[in-house]
């Protein structure tokens, strides 16, 4: 690990952009600071928690045309739609654990099958986290094994000392390659103490009640296949409104459907995202529903975070941004499912 110091995160974005590099940043919108493309250094705002969005949608957008084709009486023609090249990019701005939750996604879209379009966005961008020096009650990353100013996933993790700059700290190879290309920016890294005292107050705020066993009891809760139709998911999702705003905001979910749109003669076939929680997510074709109401639909979302994502990839499919409890119209908190569910 190499380590240095920024001292301003415009001269940072300019340099960036000098070279042609796509910044995606956060960026007020109305009331709200979104992940965006950044026209200029100064839509960048430290001024956030973290970001409405996920980043995911910059790998994963959340629709996305495959191939197109056509079709008549002499054949069918289908053009593959893979762009020969996809723009470099630096996400900036990304919190220690939307960071962890693109490793846990990278699983996703890499071991159960190679996904061209996810693969080669990913193998063009940089993750440049920013370490937390504030929460508010939803975050729970210590819950899930992160921490404010974890570098996994990450390739730089800059941390925001008092005077503006940024502690700098290298976290994979592609990150000292950046560092490197990018030295003139970077200065000798000050005291470390200095970095420890900036994330300090995110660690000091960051709830407890979560901590210890309750992760492990989860998943042993889930294990037990006597639970599977246990009625606490009727008692604890009972207000669920299928909204899927959950899965949506969510930097693990990643559920999508292919779709064929056209007219007569010819069409494209689309990779649209798609959410458990919806109910037409399991509708068959024959008008059966195998999760035909909400408590079923709140139990897979649940179980795939904290049972199948650990039993396929030893990874977390849920890494405590709490977007999900921010986002909900009714107030679900996944943090009290996962409570009963540790007992
Ligand atoms: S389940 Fe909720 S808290 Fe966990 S990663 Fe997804 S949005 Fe964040
Ligand atoms: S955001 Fe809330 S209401 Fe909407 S599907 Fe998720 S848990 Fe249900």
């Amino acid at each position: 690990m190499r380590e240095g110091k920024l001292g301003s995160m415009n001269d940072l974005i300019t340099a960036l952009q000098l070279d042609n590099q796509r910044v995606i940043a956060p960026k007020k919108k109305g009331s709200r600071v979104l992940f965006a493309e950044l026209g200029s250094p100064e839509e960048f705002t430290a001024d956030y928690l973290i970001t409405h969005n996920s980043m995911k949608e910059f790998f994963f957008p959340q629709s996305e045309v495959l191939v197109d084709f056509a079709y008549d009486s002499e054949g069918v023609e289908v053009n593959d739609r893979l762009p020969e090249s996809f723009p470099e990019t630096v996400i900036i701005g990304a919190r220690p654990c939307d960071a962890r939750g693109q490793h846990s996604l990278d699983a996703v879209f890499t071991v159960d099958y190679e996904d061209d379009f996810y693969l080669r966005r990913r193998a063009v961008t940089t993750i440049i986290a920013i370490s937390c020096t504030k929460t508010d009650a939803a975050c729970f990353c210590t819950a899930t094994g992160g921490k404010p100013d974890g570098t996994d996933g990450s390739d730089l993790l800059l941390t925001p000392l008092a005077d503006g700059s940024y502690y700098v700290e290298t976290a994979s190879p592609k990150g000292e390659e950046f560092l490197s290309k990018h030295e003139s920016l970077f200065s000798p890294a000050p005291e470390r103490g200095q970095r420890d005292a900036a994330v300090k107050p995110a660690y000091d705020a960051l709830r407890t009640d979560l901590d210890g066993d309750v992760p492990m009891a989860v998943k042993g809760w889930l294990d037990n296949y006597a639970n599977y139709d246990s009625d606490k998911w009727t008692k604890l999702v009972a207000n669920c409104l299928s909204c899927g705003a959950c899965t949506f905001s969510c930097p693990t979910c990643h559920c999508f459907d292919i779709v064929d749109e056209g007219k007569l003669g010819k069409g494209e076939r689309k990779k649209n995202w798609d959410g458990c929680q919806f109910d037409h997510f399991t509708l068959h074709s024959s008008g059966h529903n195998p999760r035909e109401r909400q408590p079923k639909r709140w139990r897979n979302r649940f179980t795939c975070k904290f049972k199948i994502y650990q039993d396929k990839w030893e990874l977390p499919g849920c890494v405590g941004c709490g977007r999900c409890i921010r986002v909900c119209p009714v107030g679900q908190d996944i943090t009290e499912v996962m409570k009963s569910a540790s007992k």
